[in-house]
C-alpha cells in the first residue's frame, strides 16, 4: 500500500489513527541513523512505529503494511540499520502472543515479497565486523525465514535471544530451553528434563550451520545438531520430538504459517 493510499486510515494501530503511520514511516526514511543510542528516550519515530503495530507483543494489521516500507528502506540503508529491520520483522513474525494473528489479505502478497527480498540483505549482513555477535545472530534467523524454513528461523531466533520456549505438543505447556554445560537442558522445576541427540541433521540445519559459519559464530552452533531430538516434557513427561515442538509453537504464533509455501513441517 502506497504511502499516500487513503485506506491508511482504517488499518488498525495502538496509538491512534492509521492514518498517521505513513507520517512515522517518512520520518524513519529521513533518518540519518536507525540507532536508538542516536535519539532521546521516547523521541524516536521507531518507538512511536514500535508501539503503534506491536504494543506489548500484540501485533496490529497495520504491521503488515508497514513491513514492505521497512524493507524497500532498508535496502539502502547500512549494514547495522538493517539489522535493525530485520529485528523488527522478525518480532512481527514470530513473536506474537497467544492470540495468533493472522495477515489481512490485502496485504499478503506485498509482506512476503518483502520477507523474500530480507534474505539476500541478511546474508550480505552476516560477515559484517559492525554486527555485534547477537545481530548477526539475527541475521542468521532472518536468512532462515527468507528460506521460507519457519521451524529453522524461529529456532534461530530463539538462540539470538536466548529464549528458546516452545509449548509442549501433548500437554501445550510451555518448555524453556537452555544450554548448559555442553547439552540443551528443557528447564523444568526439578531442571531433569533433557534432550536427547539424535545422530542425523536435517537439510535446514545444515544451512543453519553453514549461515551460521559465515557469521564467524560457529562455536555458538555447534550443538544446534542437537536440537534435532528428544525432549522429555517436565510438565505432562511426554517425550516428543523437538523438531515437532517447534513446528507446534510456529503454527500456534507464527502469522506466515497460514499460508501456503511457508513450511512449518
Ligand atoms: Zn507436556
Amino acid at each position: 500500500m502506497e504511502l499516500d493510499d487513503p485506506r491508511w486510515d482504517g488499518v488498525q494501530q495502538a496509538l491512534g489513527s492509521g492514518g498517521e503511520l505513513p507520517n512515522i514511516l517518512k520520518k524513519i526514511a529521513a533518518m540519518r541513523s536507525w540507532n536508538d543510542a542516536a535519539w532521546p528516550p521516547g523521541k524516536n519515530p521507531w518507538d512511536y512505529l514500535m508501539q503503534a503495530v506491536y504494543d506489548f507483543g500484540n501485533v496490529h494489521s497495520s504491521a503488515y503494511a508497514v513491513v514492505p516500507h521497512i524493507v524497500r528502506f532498508a535496502e539502502k540503508r547500512s549494514v547495522s540499520d538493517q539489522t535493525h529491520a530485520f529485528l523488527f520483522v522478525l518480532n512481527i513474525v514470530f513473536r506474537t502472543l497467544e492470540d495468533a494473528v493472522s495477515i489481512p489479505l490485502r496485504f499478503m502478497d506485498e509482506f512476503q515479497t518483502s520477507i523474500e527480498k530480507l534474505g539476500p540483505l541478511a546474508e550480505q549482513c552476516l560477515p559484517s565486523r559492525e554486527l555485534l555477535e547477537g545481530e548477526r545472530k539475527i541475521a542468521v534467523a532472518t536468512a532462515l525465514l527468507a528460506g521460507r524454513d519457519l521451524v529453522v528461523g524461529r529456532v534461530a531466533y530463539g538462540l539470538a535471544l536466548e529464549q528458546l520456549t516452545l509449548p509442549c505438543t501433548a500437554c501445550g505447556n510451555d518448555i524453556e530451553f537452555e544450554f548448559d554445560d555442553g547439552r540443551w537442558l528443557a528447564k523444568g522445576d526439578d531442571e531433569t528434563g533433557s534432550v536427547t541427540a539424535s545422530p542425523v541433521p536435517s537439510a535446514a540445519f545444515e544451512e543453519m550451520a553453514r549461515l551460521s559459519a559465515a557469521a564467524q559464530l560457529p562455536n555458538e552452533y555447534e550443538h544446534v545438531r542437537e536440537l534435532e531430538s528428544v525432549v522429555e516434557c517436565p510438565s505432562c513427561k511426554v517425550a516428543t520430538n523437538f523438531l515437532a515442538l517447534s513446528a507446534a509453537d510456529v503454527d500456534k504464533r507464527c502469522p506466515l504459517a497460514r499460508i501456503e509455501g511457508w513450511e512449518a513441517r
